[in-house]
């Protein structure tokens, strides 16, 4: 697995380049800003993209994904209960103070269970709501490795105070289906540095 991890944009959305050696086939994960350097990324390994996965509709995850589809072609692809935050992104890009990256037109939703390929690689959809009504993680068994957007942080999880946020639901979402997985899943968080199930389950002050 080819597997570049691009903080990008000022919040430092971790922006994931996930592809088959083989095939070149691959995924980009929150392209939420800075698409030049991601696409530099992707020519440097000779990558084709087919997929472009959102974690969930906030702006600093999802402000690049039209630029990222005009250059590459491929699909937008987010859980259908984030639609309504994506018709908010000019109001997310006041709060924080980007510019509003216009309209995004996703492709196609993202479900509980569903499966996104690239080549030879494989990732489960899990729903994990709580950050946002639409948030997902994508999990490759084979790799075990988890994507988890802003559900879950090395030492932290999600805020819930932003529309759409409870945190009721992310407390589920992370004991019923994040803490289901092996401890040696490696977790690569939405911001900062990665983490495991293991050291989280053992050490993260939400989940005990
Ligand atoms: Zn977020």
């Amino acid at each position: 697995m080819i597997h570049e991890i691009l903080p990008v944009g000022p919040l430092q959305c971790n922006c994931s380049m996930i592809g088959d050696e083989t095939s070149h086939e691959a995924m980009v994960i929150d392209p939420g800003d800075d698409i030049q350097d991601v696409l530099a990324l992707i020519a440097k390994h000779s990558l084709q993209v087919k997929q472009i996965v959102i974690t969930h509709a906030h702006i600093d995850h999802v402000g690049g994904a039209m630029k990222l589809r005009a250059a590459t072609g491929a699909p937008i692809l987010l859980n259908q209960n984030d639609y309504a935050l994506l018709k908010m992104l000019d109001m997310q890009a006041a709060w924080v103070g980007m510019a509003s990256p216009g309209k995004v037109e996703i492709d196609q939703s993202l479900a509980q269970a569903d499966t996104v390929k690239a080549g030879s690689l494989v990732a489960q959809v899990i729903h994990t709501p709580g950050h946002t009504e639409g948030s997902v993680c994508l999990y490759f068994p084979a790799q075990k490795k988890l994507i988890a957007g802003d559900t879950l942080f090395a030492g932290s999880i999600g805020r819930t105070d932003l529309p759409g946020g409870c945190f009721e639901k992310i407390i589920d979402s992370l004991h019923e289906k994040v803490l289901a997985l092996p401890d040696d899943t490696v977790v690569v968080p939405g911001h900062g540095p990665l983490t495991t199930i293991g050291e989280e389950r053992e050490s993260n002050p939400f989940l005990k």
